[in-house]
């Protein structure tokens, strides 16, 4: 029965999208007229990349909804004063939104609905944007998981794949006073350093599925093993999507499961790739359940690491310059792109963690500036694990040598070639340590065209691992 009386908000806030959104599904279900409303919170960390992609994905969001005869309203400020004004004004009486997991979401989102509950307001709140809710999967002594293979075991084990939602009809719209969106001022402008992002990425929903066709029509075969050269670019791209809510975690499922039942070869890449999925839902049930996850070490000895403060060594390497090219090329990938792929983001984290010395959540809070995909559980977990503190991580020991790394994943030298391109005329041979090679067949000046390596690998191995010992003392 509809609520013909009062109006509906729907609040969008990581589901920028309309297709198999729970929320917006609800509201136009049981209302006549909602008020689709994005609030830009000030107070929220917004990383520089991520405020370029914002942007973008809010005027496609604008656009869909037009389509369907509704209209997006933009304001600014503390949601809960935004939203106290609207329901005043336009006699709302409930309210939708997909829950958020981040523990300023959750404790923002908290007070709000007490704070409108105890007004005698209808807060729903739905899932519309993980597989499981981060409570839901828990071990057989009823606590969370710290290990993945165990997690995603109980996962799989629990997953019942929901019909996709959809709106029957859409509701009226009310019109209402909106900011510009301009007057955000979200986009870069001196310097425009997000001037090559649209080469790469299309935010919104129709990006979000033209990225997951074409994953699926040409990469998905043969992912397993393509997916970790980062030159053969062979992943989906799909997470600055799946963190702006643009496509629907189940969505992807379906569309996966689809492929797998028509073609019933190379499964292995079918389930890595979902596998993958269950990395992203493992961040977020260690973030539910481990708040600090961004700020702390998840094992407490590392509290003891003595962390270098080396300023001039983090600008090169966060300026692509440090002399190792697999590292150099991750990191301008990103500077260029807003993205990194997965094995070099690997590479560089752990350069900067194990050969530089340098604090893990600096490096985290650099990418959470650069990435267009920045997203609070995946980046802290990631972070985490290469450096060796977090949940399941990698051994701190465990040092990637930066050379071999790239002679494995990048053979040939192509993708170093594409970011740095001084090296271009490097043969492979020496793509990957430049400094080696004969000075006939270097092809640059080293220490002018490139940077010398800012630390030896051997020299800077070897001091990781004393640094790892002594806090290991300090902490028996
Ligand atoms: C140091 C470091 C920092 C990272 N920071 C982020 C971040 O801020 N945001 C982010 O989304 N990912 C982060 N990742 C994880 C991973 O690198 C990206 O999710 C992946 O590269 C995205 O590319 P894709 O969509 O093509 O991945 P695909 O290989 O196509 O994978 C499909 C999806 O699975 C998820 N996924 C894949 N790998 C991981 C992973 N290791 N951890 C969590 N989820 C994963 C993503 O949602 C991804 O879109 C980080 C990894 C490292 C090592």
């Amino acid at each position: 029965m509809k609520n013909t009386l009062s109006h509906a908000i729907v609040w969008f806030r990581q589901d920028l999208r309309l297709s198999d959104n729970p929320a917006f599904t609800a509201a136009c279900r049981e209302h006549d007229a909602i008020i689709p409303i994005y609030i830009l919170d000030d107070s929220l960390p917004l990383g520089g990349a991520q405020r370029w992609w914002l942007h973008h994905s809010l005027l496609s969001l604008q656009k869909n909804l037009k389509k369907s005869g509704l209209g997006l309203c933009l304001r600014q400020g503390n949601p809960l004063d935004v939203l106290t004004q609207l329901l005043h004004d336009y006699n709302v009486q409930t309210i939708y939104w997909n829950r958020c997991y981040e523990p300023f979401a959750i404790e923002r989102d908290t007070v709000i609905k007490a704070f409108f509950q105890a007004s005698g307001i209808r807060v729903i709140t739905t899932n519309g944007s993980l597989l499981h809710e981060p409570w839901e999967i828990k071990t057989q002594t009823g606590s969370f998981f710290k290990v993945f293979t165990p997690f995603w075991r109980a996962c799989l084990k629990q997953i019942t794949v929901p019909k996709k939602v959809s709106v029957p009809h859409t509701p009226k719209t009310i019109e209402l006073d909106s900011d510009l969106l301009v007057s955000w001022k979200l986009l870069p402008t001196k310097p425009n350093w997000a001037k090559d992002f649209a080469l790469h990425w299309e935010p919104g929903e129709r990006g979000a599925l033209q990225k997951l066709e074409h994953f699926i029509d040409v990469h998905l075969i043969g992912y397993d093993i393509s997916r970790d050269v980062p030159f053969k670019d062979a992943t989906s791209k799909l997470s600055p999507h799946f963190h702006f809510g643009e496509i629907s975690v189940w969505d992807v499922w379906r569309a996966i499961e689809r492929v797998a039942c028509n073609k019933k070869h190379d499964i292995r890449s079918v389930e890595r790739f979902l596998s993958e999925m269950g990395w992203r839902e493992f961040s977020y049930h260690l973030l539910y359940h481990i708040p600090s996850l961004p700020q702390s070490n998840f094992k407490s000895d590392f509290d003891a690491f003595p962390w270098k403060n080396d300023p001039v060594a983090l600008k090169a390497w966060q300026q692509g310059n440090t002399g190792y090219p697999i590292v150099d090329a991750g990191m301008r990938e990103l500077w260029h792109t807003g993205y990194m792929h997965n094995r070099v983001r690997m590479i560089v984290a752990s350069f900067l963690t194990k050969h530089l010395l340098i604090d893990w959540r600096i490096g985290a809070s650099w990418f959470l500036d650069t990435l267009v995909d920045a997203d609070t559980a995946s980046n802290s977990a990631s972070w985490q694990w290469v450096a060796g503190c977090g949940a399941d991580a990698a051994p701190y020991f465990r040092i990637f040598n930066p050379i071999l790394q790239g002679e494995k994943f990048d053979p040939d030298g192509a993708y170093v070639k594409q970011w740095v391109p001084e090296l271009r005329s490097v043969s492979a041979r020496w793509i990957h340590q430049p400094w080696m090679a004969p000075s006939d067949q270097c092809g640059l000046l080293l220490g002018k065209d490139y940077p010398h390596p800012i630390v030896d690998h051997a020299a800077a191995r070897k001091r990781a691992l004393l640094h790892y010992q002594t806090m290991k003392k300090k902490h028996d």
